[in-house]
């Protein structure tokens, strides 16, 4: 007798997840989650008053939550409430302009027309093959396609898809130079590689297009970003989940090539018939199953992986309301500055100049996080940055970081804002690793482009170790909260087909 069905490691949204579709599907199945709080990169945590988030600042393509919920006979309305961000954000452009993007498609075209007026009919042709092919595409995020048979099997039910293939084979800037000439439009476009982890010219061409996914819908959850897993956790609890936190795992047992239970931190020894796995891959491969029950082909396999990119995270609480018109605010910098600071410096072991920002204001959608009259900021400066500096320490860099922030936020929020920070911590790379136990601080698990991607990223359901799954930003389509998502919905179909 096993103590569990299905043990889950880590309550990342990859792990939250299928671990509540599990337990919906009637199996015992336990979460440990080695920090006090579920939801790994998309959580939020409370230091002197204010609600931080840890990582993520937005919801897109909730279609991929509700379809949760649906799956476990639940309305997403009933457990979590998505606040619409409209505008969406404001853009910072390296020439000093600002505008602000409304979601609405026909309101930001009118916005494109008095910015940069010479890509109104890229914009245009944008979102026309833009929506065609996202229809086209549809459910697909949830199709497993991590064998050449189910890739078969997608691409035969999407036949449509294949007129938009040219999109999935080119890099995130030939899309983006394809539809957009004005500098700032293309910067702007061009950064949001970044939010999959690679520079322009090595991104998926198909993610040129979440500039357009925006505007199907950018949501903040009402209670910060750690309400999306902890709703997911709450209603696995009501088929049963059980969820640890504070409980981490240190091995996971392997007896006659077959998952069969892990080791955790204090020793004890928790058996089960299946363990998945939302950690990063090459943790679970070769430290947490081990060399030793892997054949050699698999050890030269998943450690040639390149792991994901680490980026500082700056937390500010401020005692007063900044002037900004949107949820978002991006800074931009020129598209070359942007592909250099990956080439010249980050592979090299240097910290680039900083050549652009994401700053999130979640107190404009929750006034709720912070105190009356306080506001929260959260703030990706820079990057990407090498999780070894070349001679340095993020320990040490940590004060000239704080230095630098500031004067980037009196650059783009106001002027004063160093008279109003009540609280203001950075977290390196170093950090997040300490945090989160992410290998380097890498934020997206493994590093993501073509050749990466699906079927070349390790397979949710391994194919070395029996009763191993996996799920989280090392597998399917990488990193995101509807792909992780996506990735813990994959998981546990294949638990179910195998076990059910
Ligand atoms: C700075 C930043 C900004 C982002 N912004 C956005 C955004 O705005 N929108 C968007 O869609 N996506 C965004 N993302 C991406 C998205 O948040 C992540 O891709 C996604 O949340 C990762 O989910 P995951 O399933 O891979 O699990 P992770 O978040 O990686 O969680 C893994 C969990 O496993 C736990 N764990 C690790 N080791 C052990 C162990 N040995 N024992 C027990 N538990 C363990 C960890 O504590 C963690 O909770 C952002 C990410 C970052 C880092």
């Amino acid at each position: 007798m096993s103590d569990y069905d299905v043990i889950v490691i880590g309550a990342g949204l990859g792990g939250i997840s299928a671990a509540a579709l599990c337990a919906k599907n009637g199996f015992n199945t336990v979460v440990f989650e080695q920090g006090d709080a579920v939801g790994g990169c998309c959580s939020s945590f409370d230091l002197e008053g204010y609600r931080f988030d840890t990582g993520a600042s937005i919801i897109m393509l909730t279609e991929t939550i509700q379809a949760i919920f649906e799956l476990m006979g639940r309305r997403m309305e009933d457990y979590i409430e998505l606040v619409p961000c409209d505008p969406i954000y404001q853009v910072i452009g390296h020439d000093g302009s600002r505008f602000t993007m409304p979601m609405d498609i026909a309101e930001a075209t009118s916005v494109i027309e008095r910015v940069a007026p010479g890509d109104v009919e890229g914009w245009k042709e944008f979102t026309r093959i833009g929506l065609a092919m996202l229809d086209a595409i549809g459910d697909t995020m949830m199709t497993p396609m991590n064998t050449l048979r189910e890739m078969a099997r997608m691409q035969s039910e999407h036949r449509e898809m294949v007129r938009y293939m040219e999109y999935f084979v080119r890099s995130h800037q030939s899309v983006t130079q394809k539809f957009f000439k004005h500098p700032v439009m293309e910067s702007f476009v061009a950064y949001q590689s970044y939010y999959a982890g690679a520079p322009p010219y090595l991104g998926l061409g198909i993610l040129g297009f979440v500039a357009l996914m925006q505007h199907l819908g950018s949501y903040y959850p009402r209670g910060g970003m750690i309400a999306l897993p902890a709703s997911l956790q709450k209603v696995g609890e009501e088929f049963g989940l059980e969820v640890r936190k504070g409980t981490k795992v240190e091995k996971i047992l392997v007896e006659g090539g077959r998952a069969r239970g892990v080791r955790l931190e204090d020793g004890s020894v928790v058996s089960s018939k299946m363990v998945l796995s939302n950690t990063n891959a090459k943790v679970t491969y070769l430290k947490m199953v081990g060399p030793e029950h892997l054949k050699r082909w698999a050890i030269k396999a998943i450690g040639s992986y390149e792991l994901s990119m680490p980026i500082p995270m700056i937390y500010v609480g401020i005692d007063t309301a900044p002037p900004l018109p949107a949820h978002h605010t991006i800074s931009v910098g020129p598209l070359e500055q942007t592909n250099r600071n990956w080439y010249d410096y980050y592979k090299r072991g240097i910290n680039p100049e900083p050549c652009g920002s994401l700053l999130s204001w979640p107190t404009e959608s929750d006034p709720g996080l912070a105190p009356e009259g306080h506001h929260v900021l959260n703030f990706v400066w820079g990057g990407p940055d090498p999780y070894a500096p070349l001679g340095e320490n993020w320990d040490r860099l940590k004060p000239a970081i704080k230095e630098g922030a500031i004067k980037e936020l009196e650059r783009i929020v106001m002027p004063d804002i160093s008279d109003h920070i009540k609280f203001l911590e950075v977290s390196t790379p170093l950090d997040f690793e300490r945090r989160l136990l992410s290998p380097q601080g890498a934020i997206y698990g493994l590093f993501l482009d073509i050749t990466s991607m699906s079927l070349f990223r390790p397979n949710p359901r391994s194919r070395v170790v029996k009763d191993l799954y996996l799920s989280g930003a090392s597998t399917c389509m990488g990193g995101g909260v509807p792909t992780t998502l996506a990735s813990g919905v994959i998981a546990s179909n294949y638990i179910l087909a195998d076990h059910g």
